[in-house]
Parts: structure tokens; C-alpha cells; sequence
């Protein structure tokens, strides 16, 4: 940031200024125009005054209850009250006090009118204007334009030494790649003009939270040495109607003075959602948006501003603003693979110190799923657990201790179930881990724990993942579901009765099953028909269905039939496995946590 900020002063600042003025204009300004200043003395002054013939002028005030009076030479003006003086008159007959109609002046009425009435409000409105003038100018940033609204407030990072460089973003070598043009554009546009070659003119970045966008787009400044303007689409809109499209064209402006230059707009989704004609929209954003097209073709063609954007909603914005000539290339930015996953954490385990020997592989591989920020945070994760156990370097067990507070929440130190609950929930867990051994395509379990967790879950089973994959089989899913449903299995087998406890995995089962009709066509019944659309897709992957009531009801059956096929499948492995359950549960319940090789040892036993 280089912009240096006035400092603002408080709005009791004004307030208590104009509190003085009007304290100034009753007491001092006011008794001034009324006339000048009276001074009031006894009625014994006044009868010497009168004896001694001192008195110039008087006014007997009758409604007042007052007599005014001047001296001699009638400088000075005094006032006294009346008391009833039956001798007044000869009295001041003999003084030879003329009697004048008046003494004091009255103030015009028209003066009066204007000093007591005008003037109070033009000076209430003067202020009052004045006030919201200043808080125009503190919602509008500086002051340059009308009202001083309209400025943006892009922070403006210029180039430095310690800039993120692409070195930082670990993984990622597909968006790295498609990125690194842009530098070496940057670094030599010559090159490019020469041959006719034009740059892009907006870079969108697209995919799920936390896998470093916003980072990339540092990279791309910082690799290329120029300054970088960021700004996030939400900052556009204001509460004015017209002041998003001021700051785009201020921030436009800004950016060609300091070009090359990046100019970075994060969830530009805000803005840049698609207008869709209905009465009653978003006027200020869609004036906004009008003004980001408008810029946008505006500035030439390697002009040396490069817009880099940032969403995880592509399908929501605008066509106009993805087509040809404005952010018309689009770089997936995914969540990170094995490889990704193993190369951010050792990124991130740099900034700390570690015990030697420790196994990225298999934390990468624990941590299936995981975007870079919750990499980075499962790495912070391990270090405040080695300081709260006063270690001085973090250790695998740290490590892998930090994936599951991220995954399920602290251990509830305190939470004390009873050797009832304490058994079913061991049967349930090693009904979940011995149905997925059992099937040969499912992942062997890597722990499995009875510890209750912050997150509610009572004990949990983790599988892991041997390598990538990135296609799942028909049966790979079923074993999947049959996996899921062993825990609830295991509790009618030896129990006789079912708890509260599968409630999660009853959540899960149903939704793969649904996916898997309903998106996978791995129905006969329905074949290859798409019968739900996914909306949101780096977002959690909501789905909206697309077929008829009836089908629905097609659909509902179906998903029901195959999770019961499932069921009866969990349930007949466990049946038959029954003397390793109990060992295996008995085992478990001993010990609380139970690693994959000590399971598999007593399975094998
Ligand atoms: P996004 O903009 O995609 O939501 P960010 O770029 O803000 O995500 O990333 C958030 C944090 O996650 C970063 O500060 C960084 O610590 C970490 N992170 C995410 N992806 C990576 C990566 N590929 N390499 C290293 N760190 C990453």
C-alpha cells in the first residue's frame, strides 16, 4: 500500500462544534443586537439619582414591572423594579427627568423573526449538510470526484523482493503452466507484438476454496515484477446506486497509469453473476458489471493490464463477461492430487520444525480430499499440539493427530460414555472396518478409535486411499455403501436392537446411492439418462432433480432397493465373520485406538 490516509475526525467533532456556536450566538451575539447592556440596580439608587437630579430619560414599564432610566448624559442605561411608590411621579417631576416613549429600542420584528427563526435552521442545515458530506467521503474512500465518492480502494501491493513467487504455490503445475505466459508476457511484450501475437485480456481462475487462486495470482506479480492491484468483487458494491461503476473506472484508470500491472478481482462472482432481466434486480451491480464490460473493452489490446479473476461459482456469471476479448481464458485451479497434496505439505512444514523422518506420503494420503488451506492448516494444527505438549519439533504423530482435529474435532477429554455405549460404539466401528476388509476392493483401514470427538462422532473409522483414483467402478461404490451400513449392521447382529449412532453413515449411504442412479446411470432401470444436474459444483455440488413426479417416485424405490441389497450383504459378512467381530471389538474397546496393522494382524490371526 502506498496511499497515505488522512486521519478522520470523530463525529462528536462536529457536534460539539456546533454546540458552541449556539451557545455563542444566545449568549453573546443575541443580547448585542437586542440593545446595549442594562444594568440593573436597587430602587434606593434610583430615588438618590432622582433627588440629586441625575436622571436624563425614564420608561416606566408598567407590564414589565420595571422602570428604565439613563444618566445625565444618557451613555449609560439602568434598570430597576417597581415597588409601589405612590410618590413616583412628584418625584420624578422633580428631578426633571424627561419622560421618553423609549428607552431601549425594540429590535425590528422582521430582524427578530430572521435572528430567532432563519437563522437557527441555515445554520442546522449548513451543518447537517456538511456532516453527511464527510460521511460520503469516509464510505467513498479519498475525495477526488463529486462528493468525493467513487474512489476505489484497491490496495495496491508494488512489487517487492518477498513477493509469493510460483515457487510458493506447490502443485498445481497445470494452472502454473497456463500462468507462466502471462509472466514472461509481461517481462517481454515485445516479443508477443512482434509477431501479432495478443495477450488474453482477462485470466479467470476457477475451482473450490482454499486451493490458492488468490496466491497464484500473487505468484503471477510477483514472478512477473509488477505491481499488483487486488481487489474482491464485494468491494465494488456499495450502498449508492452508481458507485461500483466509479470505482471500476477508477481502479481502470489507476491501473493503465501504473501498467504493466495486474489487476486482481477475487470472487468476482459478486459483480459479475449473470443479469437475468427480472424486475426489480440489482441495479448497482448490474451497473457495475455494465462498467467492468465497458472497461474491459476499453483498454487496447496489450496495453500491458492483465485481469486475473477468481470464482468457485463459473457457472453463475455472466456470458458477456466470459466471452472472447474479455475473460475469455479460463484456468481450473482443482483440489490438489496425492502428489499435490504431499509437495503443499512439505511447503508448508518448511515454515516449521520438524522431526526428521517424517512420512508426507502417508499424511498425504490420510488427508484424501483436503484443499491447500486445510493442508496448510493441518501443518499449523501439528505445531500448536507440539507446543501444548512442550515439544520443540512437530512429529508424524502430531501430524496425523491434526488430520483428524480437522476431519472430526478435538478429543473430548471429558466425555464419559458408559461400557454399554463404550461396546456399541466398538461394535459399530469394527462392523464399518471389517465388512471393508472383507471386500477385496475396498481400502484397508488405516485407524480406528472410540474416542469421542468435538465434532459429535463417537468413535470413526478411517480408510485410506493407496494412490490416486479417479474413476470409481460400479461395485467400488457398492462395497463403498455396503461399507457404511456394516456399522448399523454389526449392532442388529449382536445386539438385537440399533441405535441413534448411524446417523451419519445412513446420510452418506443414501447419497451415493442416489448419485449413482441418478447422475452415474448405473440403473438398468434408467439407463444413461441424467435424471439430476449438479449447480454447484466447486461449492459443495448441490443438485437440483430434473424429471418427473413419477420418476421421482422410480427413483426413491430404486434407492432404497440397493441400499437394502447392501445392508443384507453388510450384515452377512459380519455373520459370518461373527467370532472375529467379537475379537476384533473386545479388542477395541480395550484399547480405544487401534492402528490398521493390529487389526489386520488379530483378522489374520
Ligand atoms: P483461494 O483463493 O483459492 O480460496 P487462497 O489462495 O487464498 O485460496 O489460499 C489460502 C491458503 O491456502 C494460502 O494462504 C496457502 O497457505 C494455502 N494454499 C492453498 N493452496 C496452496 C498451494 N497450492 N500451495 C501452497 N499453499 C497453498
Amino acid at each position: 500500500m502506498n496511499e497515505v490516509k488522512k486521519t478522520k475526525k470523530p463525529l462528536i467533532y462536529y457536534y460539539v462544534i456546533v454546540l458552541i456556536a449556539l451557545l455563542l450566538i444566545n449568549f453573546l451575539a443575541m443580547p448585542w443586537l437586542a440593545g446595549r447592556q442594562i444594568q440593573e440596580v436597587d430602587y434606593s439608587t434610583f430615588t438618590d439619582m432622582a433627588e440629586n437630579k441625575e436622571i436624563g430619560s425614564v420608561e416606566i414599564q408598567q407590564q414589565e414591572n420595571r422602570i428604565l432610566f439613563t444618566d445625565k448624559d444618557g451613555t449609560r442605561i439602568y434598570e430597576t423594579g417597581m415597588v409601589g411608590d405612590p410618590d413616583l411621579t412628584d418625584r420624578l417631576n422633580e428631578s426633571g427627568a424627561k419622560f421618553s416613549g423609549q428607552i431601549v429600542e425594540q429590535m425590528s420584528p422582521v430582524l427578530s423573526f430572521l435572528l430567532s427563526w432563519v437563522l437557527p435552521i441555515v445554520i442546522f442545515v449548513g451543518i447537517g449538510q456538511y456532516i453527511s458530506k464527510k460521511l460520503m467521503q469516509r464510505a467513498g474512500g479519498a475525495n477526488s470526484m463529486a462528493f468525493g465518492m467513487g474512489k476505489s480502494n484497491a490496495k495496491i501491493y508494488v512489487k517487492s523482493s518477498e513477493g509469493i513467487k510460483f515457487s510458493d504455490v506447490a502443485g498445481e503445475d497445470e494452472a502454473k503452466e497456463n500462468l507462466t505466459e502471462i509472466v514472461d508476457y509481461l517481462h517481454n511484450p515485445e516479443k508477443y507484438r512482434e509477431i501479432g501475437a495478443s495477450m488474453p485480456k482477462g485470466i479467470l481462475l476457477v475451482g473450490p476454496p482454499g486451493t490458492g487462486k488468490t496466491m497464484l495470482a500473487k505468484a503471477v506479480a510477483g514472478e512477473a515484477d509488477v505491481p499488483f492491484f487486488s481487489m474482491s468483487g464485494s468491494e465494488f458494491v456499495e450502498m449508492f446506486v452508481g458507485m461500483g461503476a466509479a470505482k471500476v473506472r477508477d481502479l481502470f484508470k489507476q491501473a493503465k497509469e501504473k501498467a504493466p500491472c495486474i489487476v486482481f478481482i477475487d470472487e468476482i462472482d459478486a459483480i459479475g453473476k449473470k443479469r437475468d432481466g427480472q424486475v426489480g434486480g440489482n441495479d448497482e451491480r448490474e451497473q457495475t458489471l455494465n462498467q467492468l464490460l465497458t472497461e474491459m473493452d476499453g483498454f487496447e489490446e496489450n496495453s500491458g493490464v492483465i485481469l486475473l479473476a477468481a470464482t468457485n461459482r463459473p457457472e453463475s456469471l455472466d456470458p458477456a463477461l466470459t466471452r472472447p476479448g474479455r475473460f475469455d481464458r479460463r484456468v481450473p485451479v482443482e483440489l490438489p492430487d496425492l502428489k499435490g497434496r504431499e509437495e503443499i505439505l512439505k511447503v508448508h512444514a518448511k515454515k516449521i520444525k520438524l522431526q526428521g523422518g517424517v512420512d508426507f506420503n502417508k499424511i498425504a494420503r490420510m488427508a484424501s480430499g483436503a484443499s491447500g488451506a486445510e493442508l496448510a492448516n493441518i501443518v499449523n494444527e501439528a505445531a500448536l499440539r507440539a507446543v501444548r505438549d512442550k515439544r520443540s519439533v512437530v512429529t508424524q504423530a502430531d501430524l496425523e493427530e491434526s488430520i483428524e482435529v480437522v476431519i472430526a474435532g478435538y478429543q473430548k477429554k471429558n466425555a464419559i460414555l458408559t461400557n454399554e455405549e463404550k461396546k456399541v460404539v466398538s461394535y459399530h466401528e469394527i462392523g464399518h472396518a471389517l465388512v471393508a476388509a472383507m471386500q477385496s476392493h475396498s481400502a484397508p483401514v488405516q485407524k480406528i478409535t472410540i474416542v469421542p470427538r468435538t465434532s459429535g462422532a463417537l468413535g470413526y473409522t478411517m480408510q485410506v486411499e493407496d494412490g490416486n483414483h479417479y474413476l470409481m467402478t460400479k461395485e467400488e461404490l457398492e462395497n463403498k455403501v455396503a461399507t457404511l451400513t456394516g456399522g448399523r449392521a454389526a449392532e442388529e447382529i449382536v445386539f438385537g436392537s440399533v441405535t441413534t449412532g448411524a446417523s451419519n453413515d445412513i446420510e452418506q449411504a443414501t447419497k451415493v446411492v442416489r448419485a449413482m442412479i441418478t447422475r452415474y446411470g448405473m440403473d438398468e432401470h434408467f439407463d444413461m439418462v441424467a435424471m439430476e444436474t449438479v449447480t454447484n459444483q466447486y461449492l459443495g455440488g448441490d443438485t437440483s432433480l430434473a424429471c418427473s413426479a413419477e420418476t421421482q417416485t422410480q427413483i426413491d424405490r430404486q434407492v432404497v432397493q440397493l441400499v437394502k441389497t447392501q445392508h443384507e450383504k453388510a450384515r452377512q459378512i459380519l455373520t459370518e465373520n461373527r467370532e472375529k467381530l467379537d475379537e476384533l471389538a473386545q479388542y477395541l474397546y480395550e484399547k480405544e485406538t487401534i492402528t490398521g496393522e493390529e487389526f489386520m494382524k488379530i483378522l489374520n490371526s
